[in-house]
C-alpha cells in the first residue's frame, strides 16, 4: 500500500510542479462531510491545515472560495450524494466566475480515494481529489491547481498526523465542549461488505505521546469529553514512549489522568477485539461512559460467515453478557446489515431474534449495498431490491422500539449531563447523557462546557428534557485543568 509520498497526476492533470505562493488572505473554506464521525474529525484537520493559508470557514457553501465535499463511499446511496452535489457546485462555481469570483472545488475522503481520476472524468469543475491520508498536502496542491486539476490519493509513507496543523484555544472553543480524536485509521478485518479496507488502508495506530499531547490541547482549551475514533478502535496497538505496544485499555487509563478531561468514550468496536481488560475498564474508569457502540451486522451463523465476521451468534450474546456483568448500566448500540447475499428468511428470523435478545438502546440499519471491489458484490445470490426494503421496515420496528423503551426508562432518573449548545428553544441549554442520549434542559448559558446533574422529566421522540437537580449550584468546582 506505502509509495511515494508525492502526489499522483491524472492523465488529465497539470504534471508541471509549482513554486510555493504566498498565502491568500481573507479567503472563505465550505467543507460538507458526509458519512462516519471520522469524517467529522478529518473535515475539522483539514479547516485546520488551510487555517495558516487563510481560509476562515463559512457554513454557506455560495460565498466559499474552497468548496471541500468530504465524501463516504460505504454504501452507493452515500457515494451518488455527492455527484449531485457536485452538480451544485459547479453552477454555483459558474455563477461566481460571472460575478468576477473565483471558486475552487475539492472531493476529499473515501470516494476520492475509491475513484480518483474518475471523478474528474465524471465531474469537470473539480480542481482538487484528495484521499483521507493525504490531507496535509491540501496547501501545495492547492497552488498547484492554479495550474490545472490536481490528485493525490497515494497512502504516503510519512504520518499525516505529523504534519497537520493544530487548532487554536479560539477554534476548540468553538467547535464546542465534546471533540472526536483520532487514534487509528484503516482496517484489516476485510468484512465481505466493506470498502473501508480498501479505502482507508491497513490498521495503523497514533502513538500514546500523540494522543495524549492532543487530548491535553482539547482539555485545557475547555473540550470535557472526548471520543476516541478508529474503523476499528478497539484493534488499537500504539507505541508508547518507551516504544512498547500498547492497547486501547492502556490508552484509556492514560487519557483518564488529563487533567479536565471528564468524558471518555471510543468507537466503532468489533466484537473480537473486545478484551477482558477492556471490558474491566468499562467497570474501573468512572471517566469511561457507560455506552457502547458494539456492532453485529447479522444474528445468523451463516451470514456471519459470509460476511467474514469471524464470531458467531452466540459468541456476541455471551459478549453482551460478559459486559453487563462487568458494567451493568451499560447502554448498548449496533449496525445491521440486511439482505446480504444469500439471506434467507431464517438468517433474518435470527437477526431479529438476536436483537431482541440482546437489547439495544440504539441502533443503525442499513440494507445491503453492493461495493464494487468486495467480495460480497460478485456473490451470485443478490437479495432482491423489495425484500432488502421489506426486512429492513421489520427490524426497524423491533430495534426503535427498544430505542423508545430505553429512553422512557430514563424518565424520573437523574443522570449527569454534558451541556454543549444552545438548546431548541430560548432558555434552554442542549446536552448528552452518559448514554448519549440528547437532553433539553431550561438551564443559564453559562452552563455550557460543564456537566451537571439532571432529573429527567420527560421523553420526546428525538430528546429528553429534564431539569436541574435542587442540589446543583453554577458555583460548584469543576475538575481542575492543566
Ligand atoms: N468497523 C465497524 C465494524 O466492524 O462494525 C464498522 C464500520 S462501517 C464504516 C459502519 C457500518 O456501515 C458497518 O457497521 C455496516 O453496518 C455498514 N456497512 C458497511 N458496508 C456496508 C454495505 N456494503 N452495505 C450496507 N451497510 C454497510
Ligand atoms: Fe469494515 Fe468494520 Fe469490517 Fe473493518 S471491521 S472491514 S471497518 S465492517
Amino acid at each position: 500500500m506505502k509509495s511515494d509520498p508525492n502526489s499522483r497526476w491524472p492523465e488529465t492533470a497539470n504534471r508541471t510542479r509549482v513554486e510555493a505562493s504566498a498565502p491568500t488572505a481573507g479567503k472563505k473554506l465550505f467543507v460538507k462531510s458526509y458519512g462516519c464521525q471520522m469524517n467529522v474529525y478529518d473535515a475539522a484537520r483539514m479547516a485546520d491545515v488551510l487555517a495558516p493559508e487563510g481560509f476562515a470557514e463559512t457554513k454557506v457553501m455560495e460565498e466559499a472560495d474552497l468548496i471541500v465535499l468530504n465524501t463516504c463511499h460505504i454504501r452507493e446511496k452515500a457515494s451518488e450524494k455527492v455527484f449531485s452535489e457536485l452538480g451544485k457546485a459547479r453552477l454555483l462555481k459558474k455563477a461566481r466566475k460571472a460575478a468576477g469570483l473565483a471558486t475552487k472545488i475539492a472531493v476529499a475522503g473515501c470516494v476520492a480515494q475509491a475513484e480518483g481520476a474518475e471523478i474528474l472524468r465524471k465531474q469537470r469543475a473539480v480542481d482538487l481529489v484528495v484521499g483521507p491520508q493525504s490531507y496535509h498536502h491540501l496547501p501545495r496542491m492547492l497552488r498547484v491547481s492554479d495550474h490545472g486539476p490536481v490528485i493525490d490519493t497515494e497512502f504516503p509513507i510519512e504520518d499525516k498526523f505529523d504534519h497537520l496543523a493544530r487548532p487554536s484555544e479560539e477554534k476548540i472553543r468553538e467547535r464546542g465542549a465534546s471533540a472526536f480524536l483520532t487514534v487509528q485509521e484503516g482496517c484489516d478485518k476485510f468484512c465481505s461488505f466493506c470498502v473501508v479496507p480498501y479505502t482507508r488502508g491497513a490498521e495503523n495506530s497514533r502513538t500514546v505521546e500523540k494522543i495524549l499531547d492532543e487530548a491535553a490541547i482539547l482539555a485545557r482549551a475547555g473540550v470535557r469529553e472526548i471520543t476516541l475514533l478508529g474503523q476499528n478502535v478497539n484493534a488499537y496497538r500504539g507505541r508508547n514512549e518507551q516504544d512498547e505496544e500498547v492497547s486501547l485499555t492502556q490508552l484509556l487509563y492514560r487519557l483518564a489522568e488529563v487533567p479536565g478531561l471528564e468524558r471518555l468514550r471510543y468507537t466503532t468496536s468489533h466484537p473480537n477485539d473486545m478484551t477482558d481488560d477492556l471490558i474491566r475498564a468499562h467497570a474501573e474508569l468512572p471517566v469511561l461512559m457507560p455506552f457502547l457502540h458494539l456492532p453485529v451486522q447479522s444474528g445468523s451463523d451463516r451470514i456471519l460467515e459470509a460476511m467474514n465476521r469471524r464470531h458467531k451468534a452466540a459468541d456476541y450474546l455471551r459478549l453482551v453478557e460478559r459486559i453487563r456483568r462487568a458494567r451493568p448500566d451499560i447502554a448498548l448500540s449496533s449496525d445491521f446489515i440486511v439482505g446480504f447475499p444469500g439471506e434467507t428468511e431464517a438468517d433474518f428470523a435470527a437477526t431479529l431474534s438476536l436483537a431482541k435478545e440482546a437489547g439495544f438502546a440504539s441502533s443503525f440499519y442499513f440494507k445491503y449495498s453492493p461495493r464494487p471491489g468486495t467480495p460480497g458484490a460478485e456473490l451470485a445470490a443478490q437479495t432482491p431490491e423489495e425484500v432488502k426494503i421489506e426486512r429492513l421496515a421489520r427490524l426497524q420496528e423491533t430495534l426503535e422500539a427498544q430505542r423508545r423503551a430505553f429512553n422512557a426508562a430514563m424518565v424520573g432518573r437523574e443522570v449527569d449531563v454534558l451541556f454543549e449548545k444552545a438548546g431548541r428553544r430560548a432558555g434552554q441549554v442542549a446536552g448528552k447523557s452518559p448514554y448519549l442520549q440528547a437532553v433539553q434542559v431550561e438551564a443559564p448559558e453559562e452552563l455550557m462546557g460543564r456537566v451537571a446533574p439532571v432529573k429527567i422529566v420527560e421523553c420526546g421522540s428525538n430528546s429528553l428534557f429534564g431539569r436541574l437537580t435542587d442540589e446543583f449550584s453554577l458555583d460548584a468546582p469543576m475538575r481542575e485543568t492543566n
